[in-house]
């Protein structure tokens, strides 16, 4: 992303096109004065972009007798965008338009562990479905973002060897679903453009671009059956040299609790949605996934609320390390056990704010999700957004 002051010469019409498809420019006035450009050079690359169909002319260009116009929108209807939130136990998808808007969703309990076939075949029936239900073709797709439960190499995209996925190592998940949606749009139909992230990361995406949370120095916790985090470094999600920064889950805490990755003492092994079920269970409880545990608790029962407290005063313990090294000024947490609301928060809340340097904690804030459920799926869509709208990608291909 360029900012004001530090724009590169040959981003040209890349450059433009950020400004008006994140909000920071809509007029001709708005274009010359933060890309720093010529006018006669902003008036040939908003040619170059109109002509491509990326941006429209809004207000009254229609009115205005042939003078060219002079306030821009993106192009947002001009195709669709796919999401998948592809969770351990559970996946959402939705067809959103270009800026990550959505327009159709479903979601379904899908055991991760029943392979990629199983699980990428449902993704492709149901987006299949959704475009059907508004009106869109296959053809229509211009990228699929997908988040995975398990860590993605950045450099080529694949699982590797995710913990709790058996079957998964290797796999292309981007790829795989670029080539579905290539079959679904007839033969010789090219494949759209695809990415693939770690399940967390796409949500922390979401939360940042459109979550309305107003800061560039995040943490964001996924908290289900498993738990995970993101860090979000000035604006931007840090994925560390291999993409596995954000492990939460898998810290050793010094307890010698057996976890489901064959270590032993992680975070998740006593404060995970699994190990929290494993209790209920032992106790009589007929739970079955992370959003029977939040459903207990949102409905008072007082031996889910005392497990989800204790497993948010653990998260609390861990994030509280967290705090210390990274000094974020905003912790967002998510998820399905997230939705029990409060006991989980004011654990994580009670031993943060106890644990932390007066100077690290002062401004800290800790919240829930505002997108919800929604967030990884609308995290995903921007990730293949910001993937296929890219300033230099677009000016490298207007020329
Ligand atoms: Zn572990």
């Amino acid at each position: 992303m360029t900012d004001k002051g530090t724009v590169v010469p040959r981003a040209g019409a890349g450059t433009l096109l950020t400004l008006i498809r994140t909000g920071r420019a809509s007029t001709r006035a708005d274009l010359v004065r933060l890309s720093g450009f010529a006018r006669s050079t902003v008036a040939q690359r908003l040619d170059a972009l109109l002509e491509e169909g990326l941006i429209l002319p809004t207000g009254d260009a229609g009115s205005s007798g042939g003078r060219p116009p002079e306030t821009f929108a993106f192009n947002r209807g001009a195709g669709v965008l796919l999401g998948a939130d592809i969770g351990g136990g559970h996946t959402r998808v939705a067809v959103t338009d270009l800026g990550a808007e959505v327009l159709a969703e479903d979601e379904a309990d899908l055991d991760v562990a029943a392979g990629p076939d199983a699980v990428l075949g449902w993704v492709r029936d149901a987006f299949a479905r959704l475009l059907d239900r508004i009106g869109r073709a296959p053809a229509d797709v211009r990228g699929i973002g997908a988040g995975v439960p398990g860590p993605v190499d950045s450099a080529t995209g694949r699982l590797v060897s995710p913990p709790i996925m058996p079957g998964w190592d290797g796999v292309p998940v981007s790829e795989r679903l670029a080539r579905d949606l290539a079959d679904l749009a007839g033969p010789g139909a090219p494949a759209p453009a695809a990415v693939a992230d770690r399940d967390v990361n796409i949500m922390a995406l979401g939360e940042q671009r459109a979550g309305g949370h107003g800061r560039r120095d995040v943490v964001v916790v996924k908290i289900g059956m498993g738990i995970g985090a993101a860090l979000i470094v000035g604006g931007e999600v840090y994925r560390g040299a291999q993409g596995a920064a954000g492990d939460l889950g898998h810290l050793r805490r010094g307890t010698d609790e057996p976890c489901r990755c064959g270590n032993n003492g992680c975070l998740e092994a006593t404060a995970g949605g699994w190990a929290i079920r494993r209790t209920l269970v032992e106790k009589g409880y007929d739970v079955r996934t992370s959003q029977d545990i939040a459903r207990l608790a949102r409905r008072g029962d007082h031996e889910t609320i005392r497990l989800v407290r204790q497993a948010g005063r653990l998260v609390g313990e861990a994030l509280a390390d967290v705090v210390g090294l990274f000094n974020p000024s905003l912790i967002v947490i998510g998820g399905n056990l997230a939705e029990a609301r409060e006991p989980l928060l004011a654990g994580i809340r009670e031993v943060v704010y106890e644990r932390s340097q007066v100077l690290a904690s002062r401004d800290l804030q800790i919240v829930p999700t505002t997108l919800g459920s929604r967030a990884g799926t609308i995290g995903a869509a921007l990730l293949v957004h910001e993937w296929l709208y890219d300033a230099d990608r677009i000016s490298a291909a207007l020329g």
